[in-house]
């Protein structure tokens, strides 16, 4: 406490808006104001704007501009694959969706309201570290599949999968493939012209845009269903006057990120491997989530025995340090991660789990303090419920 500024490890869930995004978007909220679909000068500078952040945010993808369609934010994105996909093309015998027990409530909710309009929703198997099983995959993706939607990165393990494999495999099958990249974007590389995945989400507000703007990837020739309808924006995709300020946001964050992404990589691993192994030693019987699969460099979420996360994470933020569990706070009672629980990992465990994510600004000196701080925390915790 006292003199001490707060330590922000809470990058999964959401990032400060990068001053040079600021400064990118300021003047569509000044004199830039116009609507791009109006044919005088102020639509047509805010329609020059728009297919420029377009066109950016495409490069950043390996994309042709017109795959690029701006939405709202990463849960818009995977409920519009997701039913949108599943909508264009279930029948003719394919009328499941495949994904996995650790997705995103974004993916997993979509796959329920298939399975309500009467499709079907399958989930793949995960190993103990949550990465998709290979034998899972053969058996579920078969030619009754219409879509397969896997997440790129976790946002509670940072396991990371091998989408341009499965993505391949999906579509030997004929099976449509989305993957959710709200927390790999900027993380690992991403390439639509390599890559054979259909559509891919990704979220401004993960990457230091502001909240409220995403895009959706969607591969040229994909049937596709709108999900919002009406003026006919988007070529049809998502009617609903485009945010100018924020695609153009989006798509300077996404150049920063993709520009930064090796560097930013090392500098977070090294931190994040550091936390890791000084908790480990102060705390030698820690169990680190998804420890044993490749995992990206932002996370860290490890479980103390005897301890309880919501205590824990009250306890750090008194010390200013600001985490996260991985427990879902629902109505006032705590239900363990689906993530974690999908892994094996026993409820005692998983209720004990903290989840640490690194960015960019991550310092030296405040993971120091961290490590300084969590061992006193975690002794004193279990101190208290062994009185
Ligand atoms: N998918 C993943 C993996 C996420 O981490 C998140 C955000 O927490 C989302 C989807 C949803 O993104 P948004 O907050 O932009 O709706």
């Amino acid at each position: 406490m006292g003199a001490n500024p707060p330590i922000y490890l809470d990058n999964a869930a959401t990032t400060p808006v990068r001053a040079e995004v600021f400064e990118a978007m300021r003047p569509f909220f000044g004199a830039k104001f116009g609507n791009p679909s109006s044919v005088h000068r102020f639509g047509r500078e805010a329609r020059a704007a728009l297919d420029e952040a377009r066109e950016r945010l495409a490069t950043c993808l390996g994309a042709h501009p017109d795959e690029v369609s701006f939405n709202s934010c990463g849960t818009e994105g995977d409920n519009t694959a997701v039913l949108c996909l599943w909508r264009a093309v279930h029948g003719n015998g394919r009328r499941a969706v495949v994904t996995t027990p650790i997705e995103h409530k974004a993916v997993l909710a979509a796959a329920h309201q298939v399975a309500a309009e009467g499709g079907e929703e399958r989930l793949l198997a995960v190993d103990a570290n949550g990465v998709v099983r290979d034998d899972s995959f053969d058996a579920l993706v078969d030619d009754a599949v219409a879509v397969t939607s896997v997440m790129w990165i976790n946002n509670e393990t940072g396991v990371i999968q091998d989408i341009p494999a499965l993505a391949e495999r999906a579509k030997s099958r004929g099976a449509l493939f989305h993957t959710d990249a709200v927390q790999a974007f900027g993380k690992v590389v991403i390439d639509a012209r390599t890559q054979p995945f259909d559509l891919l989400a990704i979220s401004g507000h993960k990457i230091g845009a502001p909240k409220g703007i995403g895009a959706l990837f969607i591969r040229r020739g994909t049937p596709f269903e709108p999900l919002i309808r009406g003026g006919g924006q988007d070529r049809g995709r998502r009617a609903g006057t485009e945010n100018v300020a924020y695609a153009v946001a989006l798509a300077t964050a996404a150049e920063l990120a993709v520009a930064e992404r090796e560097a930013h990589w090392t500098r977070m691993e090294a931190l994040r491997d550091r936390l890791q192994a000084r908790i480990l030693e102060a705390i030698p019987d820690a169990v680190v989530h998804s420890a044993g699969a490749r995992r990206a460099p932002h996370i860290l979420n490890v479980s103390i025995p005897g301890t309880d996360s919501e205590s824990m994470l009250m306890a750090l933020d008194m010390r200013g340090i600001a985490a996260s569990g991985g427990s879902a706070c629902q109505s006032g009672s705590v239900t363990p991660s689906h993530v974690l629980s999908a892994m094996g990992v026993p409820a005692s465990l998983a209720s004990a789990a903290i989840r640490m994510s690194l960015g960019p600004m991550t310092t030296d000196e405040e993971i120091d303090r961290v490590i300084e701080v969590f061992p006193k925390l975690v002794a004193k915790s279990r101190s208290l419920s062994a009185a």
